[in-house]
């Protein structure tokens, strides 16, 4: 990025247009603008309905992003595409984009690195870098959409129909940004994404989850619970030494009663740490009378880590177990592996 310049991207509605007057134009060209950018624009001269001056005027004071594709990985079933993008300073952050029957999903990233330090999380590798900014999270949902439309993977536009904050960083140890890219995105005049669209997952920071619930948005809570007691949580996530499972737990009903949102918790099946059969039943006592949803995910191994996946039988009873107490469960079997889709791999493999 040019020092100088503002990443328009990180500018929402109401700023646009008063930036708008502040040059000796109209405010309604900021509604003007925000909707060229919705649909993906990546320069001024695209926008025909604004004056040559004003076209000037903009290319004085702005970038339009700030992202640039450094590499883009196609599983061979064609489902998911994983990115990886370069940063004005240099920095790389990665995305990924899952193919459903029920429409286009994108996982981004909001921050570059991640300062949670769980065990089996490659995005954890080095620490938090920094947080990124609200136009670089709405920068990566404009790149996926255009690149998705062009490869014909809906006949719609946008072609993005839902999003999730599952990429490297925590989005709530960058509340501020994810909370503008939250609103940002959701402008009617603009991108226009649904909230109920959005799910933001988090390691569990209880005082933000309230402050989240306090918002009023209704967009899907996810809770990287896997554990169930907070012995077993402490040995795999840092973020368990500060908050207690019970916290969370108190903390996901309470969104789910300001919002009506039904929270999911993810739990990633380790071998011979979290999955056994007490450890299960543990888990359904501590969910017990909660409409929430339980997502167990084999764990997805990596070079950092030790740690190996549950074998199937382990995680067959698991699920068993949660299903005959009634809880409702998916295991999620993962896509794009060939691609290494799960967070920080593939940044990790390039980097070396
Ligand atoms: N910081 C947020 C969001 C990013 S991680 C959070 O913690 O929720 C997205 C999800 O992937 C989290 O549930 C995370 O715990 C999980 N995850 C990370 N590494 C994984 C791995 N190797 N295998 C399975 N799940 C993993």
């Amino acid at each position: 990025m040019n020092n100088h310049k503002i990443d328009i991207l990180d500018r929402n509605l109401e700023e646009l247009k008063s930036d708008m007057i502040n040059i000796g134009e109209k405010a309604f060209r900021g509604e003007q603008i925000i909707q060229w950018l919705a649909k993906g624009v990546n320069s001024f001269a695209e926008m025909t309905n604004l004056s040559k001056a004003l076209i000037e005027k903009l290319e004085e004071r702005y970038t339009i992003g700030t992202l640039h594709q450094l590499k883009r990985l196609i599983s061979n079933d064609k489902h998911t595409i994983k990115y990886l993008f370069l940063l004005h300073d240099n920095n790389i952050i990665e995305c990924v984009v899952m193919k459903y029957n029920h429409g286009n999903t994108i996982c981004l990233s909001t921050q570059v690195g991640c300062a949670m330090g769980c065990s089996f999380c490659a995005s954890a590798t080095g620490g938090l870098v920094r947080n990124l900014t609200a136009g670089e999270m709405m920068a990566q949902v404009l790149a996926v959409n255009n690149d998705i439309m062009e490869l014909g993977w809906t006949e719609g536009s946008p072609a993005i129909g839902g999003i999730v904050l599952m990429g490297s960083g925590e989005p709530l140890d960058n509340y501020d940004n994810t909370l503008r890219f939250l609103h940002q995105i959701h402008e009617p005049k603009g991108f226009n994404m649904g909230y109920r669209n959005i799910t933001l997952s988090t390691c569990g920071l209880v005082p933000k989850i309230h402050a989240l619930a306090d918002e009023g948005l209704s967009i899907n809570l996810a809770i990287s619970l896997h554990a169930a007691d907070d012995e077993t949580r402490k040995k795999i996530m840092k973020v368990a030494k500060v908050y207690s499972v019970n916290d969370i737990v108190n903390a996901s009903r309470r969104y789910f009663e300001k919002t009506g949102r039904r929270v999911t918790f993810e739990y990633a099946l380790i071998k011979a740490v979290n999955d056994a059969p007490s450890q299960a039943q543990e888990l359904t006592a501590i969910l017990k009378g909660f409409p929430c949803h339980v997502n167990l995910i084999p764990l997805n191994e990596n070079s950092h880590s030790s740690q190996k996946r549950s074998n199937e039988e382990a995680i067959k009873l698991f699920t068993f177990i949660l299903k005959s107490a009634g809880i409702n469960v998916t295991c999620r079997r993962e896509m794009g592996q060939d691609i290494q889709g799960a967070c920080g791999q593939l940044k990790i493999d390039y980097l070396k």
